[in-house]
């Protein structure tokens, strides 16, 4: 059967370039970087020149990444390490499950912590942050794409204010890497959270930027590999491949995102049902749809496992959380109604207007079966 696959913000394929670049370190140059030899510093020399060019991609320093398994850790290593004398913390309340379980287990363990529920076009406004910022607020956690409608948060002005209660500013911007200027130094964050997989990178590669001067925990204890916060033998190839992947994303972002608008047009011209999740401000290549009818009510599980049949991918909801039949938190906290009705499609570099639509024609013939 032939997929038309639309779950590009559960995972993209690996960039070719990246695979190439990486090939030569799992094969003649499979060195330590940590090994003193001259062979071992060939590897050391592969990884510095990854580290630069991720650092390159955020508009950071070298100095400033941390080169991690991904997403999730990277948000548990920020998040955990911050944790001082000041217990409050606030998070916007349609962060993924990571941030979201990671305040819990902050709160379980001494935290206070405050959700900030976004308006109904899924922006964390800066007065909503204020409304709970305190003196003793140690950090404030607010993604900056947000994985199941696409929206872009504000977050340069969201993080002023944080600095203004002299709290740190974290920023979980995983899904931000294709469509967006990351910029750290703009934004100024003082952490910030990414995976490689979501930007043509390999699985089980990501970073964190920490800005210079902002002191963070070991995340593991050992070696002195990361500055000493990491220890463990750096997977050579992936970071290599992550390093590419980085630079390239930056590289074909205004491609990427003209692009994605095109494609995405013509995806929901093409629809004859659903009502499109509209934001304030969001990226092209996330459209989350809503497929209530008065007639029927349609689970959006029971949507995506019949689209599957019919040969087009998509989403509930996070990938990591697609096994629970809930509604996706975030349409419940932007107050959507019938959230349970809600499929998320998203789009990457290789889709074509032509697949688009055919997509869009599978869509509009699976619903109409539905509803009979
Ligand atoms: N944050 C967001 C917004 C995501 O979409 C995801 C993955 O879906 C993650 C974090 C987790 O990233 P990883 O899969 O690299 O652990």
């Amino acid at each position: 059967m032939h997929y038309i696959y639309l779950d590009y913000a559960a995972t993209t394929p690996l960039d070719p370039d990246a695979a190439l670049a990486a090939k030569p370190y799992y094969n003649n140059l499979f060195f330590n970087p940590s090994s003193l030899h001259a062979l071992g510093q060939k590897a050391a020399g592969a990884v510095k020149n990854a580290r630069e060019k991720c650092a390159f991609a955020i508009n950071a320093d070298s100095s400033e990444i941390y080169f991690t398994s991904g997403g999730t850790e990277s948000i548990n290593w920020a998040m955990r390490s911050v944790a001082g004398e000041k217990r409050h913390i606030v998070v916007s309340a349609i962060e993924h499950d990571a941030v979201i379980a990671c305040a819990e287990y902050l709160e379980k363990n001494g935290c206070e912590v405050d959700y900030i529920k976004p308006n109904k076009r899924g922006t964390i406004t800066v007065d909503a942050l204020n409304s709970v910022l305190r003196d003793d607020t140690a950090l404030v956690c607010v993604m900056a794409v947000n994985n199941i409608v696409g929206s872009i948060q504000p977050i340069k002005e969201l993080a002023a204010a944080a600095h203004g209660k002299n709290a740190l500013f974290f920023t979980d911007a995983v899904q931000a890497m294709n469509g967006l200027n990351v910029d750290v130094k703009d934004w100024d964050v003082d952490m910030l959270a990414v995976s490689g997989h979501k930007f043509y990178a390999p699985k089980g590669t990501g970073f964190l930027y920490v800005k210079r001067g902002t002191v963070i925990e070991s995340m593991m204890f050992g070696g002195e590999q990361e500055r000493g916060l990491r220890a463990g033998t750096v997977d050579v190839p992936s970071v290599v491949a992550m390093g590419v992947a980085a630079e390239k994303a930056q590289r074909l972002r205004e491609n990427y995102v003209a692009h994605a608008k095109t494609v995405t047009e013509a995806f929901t011209k093409a629809l004859d049902y659903g009502d499109i999740i509209e934001c304030e401000n969001k990226t092209d290549d996330i459209v989350c749809v809503r497929f209530y009818s008065e007639h029927k009510n349609i689970d959006g599980g029971r949507i995506a496992v019949a689209l599957s049949c019919a040969g087009v991918c998509c989403s509930v909801g996070s990938a990591c959380s697609a096994g629970s039949a809930t509604s996706p938190k975030t349409l419940l906290e932007m107050d959507v109604e019938h959230a349970n009705t809600a499929v998320r499609f998203s789009f990457g570099r290789k889709v074509s207007v032509a697949a688009a639509v055919n997509a869009a024609k599978i869509v509009n013939e699976t619903i109409a079966k539905l509803l009979q």
